[in-house]
């Protein structure tokens, strides 16, 4: 059960989808090696997550799930945002990030109460104001993000060489200083995460939260990108621990179909689809859970992918489906590819497909998450990046792993924004899915790669493996100075 002299470890994620879901796996993680985890949330959140909670009840694990009010109305927002994906553009996505330190209080109050005392603070990069929480408390504070050391790195050094300083044309390419490889990107792909009102501001005090933390948890394993973790760690000036890749604790059917949010497809009628695939033959189609295609962008999707020839799983958000989306899926489309293709509209059990032998592409948006579940799956990708990290996630997947076919997508695209949406025809998406699933040399290279990254993940987290190893680390480092603040307390 939870406390009985064991560490405890206080988890607080940023309310969104590509946030939560990591930090909850780096729960369950932690619980299984016996340590106390409360994962902070809100009523909201934590009903998207029954499932998970209820599971990791029956199994006993010492974490417990604490839903603090969001008070949405009190800050002029809308009622049920109490997660970034219920913005419908950047003024409320802003005003949510500001709204997020209304918690600051309630946190506090409620972890002085708690007993046993929290060990330490993990929390979301975004979440600077758990700052004065950690400080208040006296407790030692490590962030984290679901991002990889590489694109870390890449920020930091932007930052750092005042490469936007002197950048007229932000659409101009430039090299990334302070690299071993040549990485390019533009300043429009890489504006430091987001492009919304109060970011510059935010983003100042996101890197000085990052630069007090007393060491940096990441979603990546050392050997993905060794040079990279250790140019980060020595930038940082503290220490980095990847433990991951976090996806692979899912190991259940149960446990993947409730990931996140409960699925919209039945699992069983999902695999029994996927089995009746020919090995390595099915591309999954997916760009997590914030982008919005508008309707002729995912019709031409649809179309490209039927005119590939391969068999598809497709997944159509709620946010993104319409009278005309469905028009369209029933005039014709879901006849003409019958059993060749299965469209999901909503939620997608994504580390489930991922990881079925059918699947041998993943067309994806390079949210972190998703690009190291495919990753961790040896999985192949197509990447078509839409904004913050995900350009740079690009760049980690096509120059330096060499797993992925670029559609070649140069324009950031923010949801909720008229931009440039129809950036990609079927034809580039057909062309993407042959090459990707050539059988040519090149595509069996490429498959190769991906697959020995797979296995290598596998083993990273396994019994002996480094994130496995780093995870014992952690955990040990973290009771052994909470245990010593407290004699020193006199306790
Ligand atoms: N996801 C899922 N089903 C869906 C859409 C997304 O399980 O239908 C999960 C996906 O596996 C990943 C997360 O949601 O863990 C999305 O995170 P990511 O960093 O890829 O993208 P974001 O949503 O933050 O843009």
């Amino acid at each position: 059960g939870f406390g009985d002299g064991k560490p405890h470890f206080v988890l607080v994620p940023l309310m969104a989808q590509g946030h939560m879901i990591p930090m909850v796996d780096l729960g369950l993680l932690l619980a299984d090696r016996g340590v106390s985890v409360s994962l902070i949330t809100t009523p909201f959140n934590a009903s998207r997550i029954r499932a998970t909670i209820g599971q990791a009840r029956e199994a006993g694990l010492p974490i417990r799930f604490v839903e603090l009010p969001f008070p949405c109305a009190e800050v002029g927002l809308p009622e049920g945002l109490e997660n970034i994906d219920a913005a419908t553009n950047m003024e409320p996505m802003a005003a949510f990030f500001r709204a997020t330190s209304l918690l600051q209080r309630p946190l506090e109050q409620y972890l002085r109460e708690q007993s046993p005392y929290p060990s330490c603070i993990i929390s979301d990069l975004c979440h600077p104001w758990t700052r004065e929480v950690a400080r208040n408390l006296q407790v030692p504070r490590l962030t984290f993000f679901s991002i990889c050391c590489f694109t870390l790195l890449c920020l930091h050094n932007i930052w750092h060489y005042k490469v936007y300083d002197d950048m007229p044309d932000e659409h101009e390419p430039f090299a990334v200083p302070g690299l071993a490889e040549r990485i390019e990107v533009t300043k429009a792909q890489a504006p430091g995460f987001f492009d919304m009102p109060g970011w510059e501001k935010m983003a100042e005090e996101v890197r000085e939260a990052e630069f007090a933390a007393d060491g940096i948890v990441v979603n990546s394993f050392r050997d993905l990108e060794p040079i990279y973790i250790e140019g980060y760690q020595k930038a940082m000036q503290k220490k980095v621990w990847t433990v991951g890749p976090f996806s692979l604790r899912n190991k259940s059917v149960a446990a993947m179909a409730a990931r996140g949010s409960r699925a919209s497809v039945d699992t069983g009628q999902c695999l029994s689809w996927l089995d009746s695939k020919k090995p390595m033959s099915v591309v999954y189609v997916s760009f997590g859970s914030l982008t919005r295609m508008n309707p002729s962008q995912l019709m031409e999707i649809g179309l490209g992918l039927e005119a590939s020839n391969h068999p598809f799983v497709l997944v159509i958000k709620k946010s993104e489906t319409s009278e005309k989306v469905e028009e369209w899926l029933s005039a014709g489309f879901e006849e003409r590819i019958g059993s060749r293709a299965l469209v999901i509209r909503g939620w997608a059990p994504q580390v489930m497909i991922l990881s079925h032998p059918s699947v041998g592409g993943f067309t994806t948006h390079c949210g972190w998450n998703s690009t190291l579940e495919s990753i961790a799956a040896g999985v192949p990708m197509i990447t078509w990046p839409h904004f913050a990290d995900q350009f740079l996630n690009e760049r980690m997947v096509v120059d330096v792993l060499r797993i992925g076919v670029s559609l070649g997508v140069k324009q950031p695209t923010y949801w909720g924004t008229e931009a440039a949406h129809s950036a990609v025809s079927r034809d580039d998406v057909e062309r993407a899915v042959r090459s990707l699933m050539d059988e040519g040399e090149e595509g069996r290279e490429r498959r190769l790669r991906a697959k020995e990254l797979g296995e290598k993940a596998r083993e990273a987290m396994e019994e002996g493996g480094s994130s496995h190893a780093n995870m014992t680390h952690l955990i040990e480092h973290y009771t052994r100075h909470a245990m010593e603040s407290m004699e020193s307390n006199g306790a």
